[in-house]
């Protein structure tokens, strides 16, 4: 058996574990396999194995892996995204988990309109507050949201977060409980093209936590695929 299905494998039985012990439905969560870094042949396994969603953080990779990956499977762009490379992956990601400006909003749904397509996108939001990381401060979040209002080719679809790297993924709970209160406020609201579907949270080190406070989309790379060589 293969390093990759195996581990899919491990990753699949926790979940299903920690979703029995969490009253969860297993299937309600959305394994994102990350594919940074990683090649065709190891993300074409992937696939074989059932996976069906693969992340990507920069637009260059999605750009040089697309037409490679005859399977089907859907990209998602989950790094951030510069306004200026919208224009490469509008048509070929289903999902943009980055979206962290009004500049970037309007850029992305200038560029949906022009082909014809709404695109689903996640608010990023800045859980630990660090200066290092995108994403909307926590206390402009319903602002922020309320002002998408207007572009219609947009689908604002969840809420997505970075936890600080901590070695003990207990020191981020407090964060994703914090998200998943937020997730929850504005699921009320009333906006037009707003539907509160996916809350994105957690990696590899902290997705057992992030699903233990209400996490939907998980976003797994090194647990997936082994550690990463930067050097390739
Ligand atoms: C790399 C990356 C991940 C996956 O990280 P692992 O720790 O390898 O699971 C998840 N989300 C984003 C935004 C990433 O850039």
């Amino acid at each position: 058996m293969s390093y990759i299905q195996e581990n899919i494998n491990e990753v699949r039985d926790n979940i299903y574990n920690i979703c029995k012990k969490m009253n969860r439905n297993p299937e309600d969560i959305k394994i994102i396999a990350v594919t940074k870094t990683v090649d065709i042949d190891r993300i074409s396994t992937a696939i074989d194995f059932g996976i069906d969603a693969i992340g990507e953080n920069r637009v260059q990779e999605i750009r040089k892996k697309y037409n490679k990956i005859d399977k089907k499977v859907e990209w998602h762009m989950i790094g951030h995204l510069q306004t200026n490379k919208v224009k490469y992956i509008i048509d070929k990601v289903s999902l943009i988990h980055s979206l962290d400006s009004l500049r970037l909003a309007k850029e992305i749904d200038k560029r949906a309109k022009n082909i014809d397509k709404t695109m689903n996108v996640l608010v990023q939001i800045n859980i630990g507050n660090e200066d290092s990381k995108y994403g909307i401060d926590l206390d402009d979040v319903h602002n922020f949201i309320e002002k998408l209002e207007s572009f219609k080719n947009l689908k604002v679809q969840g809420l997505m977060a970075i936890a600080p790297y901590v070695k003990n993924p207990e020191a981020v709970r407090p964060h994703f409980k914090k998200m998943k209160k937020i997730f929850d406020d504005l699921k009320g609201k009333d906006i037009e093209n707003l539907e509160m579907k996916y809350l994105s949270m957690g990696m590899t080190n902290d997705y057992l936590v992030a699903i233990e406070e209400g996490a939907n989309i998980v976003r797994i790379g090194t647990g997936i695929f082994g550690k990463r060589n930067y050097n390739k």
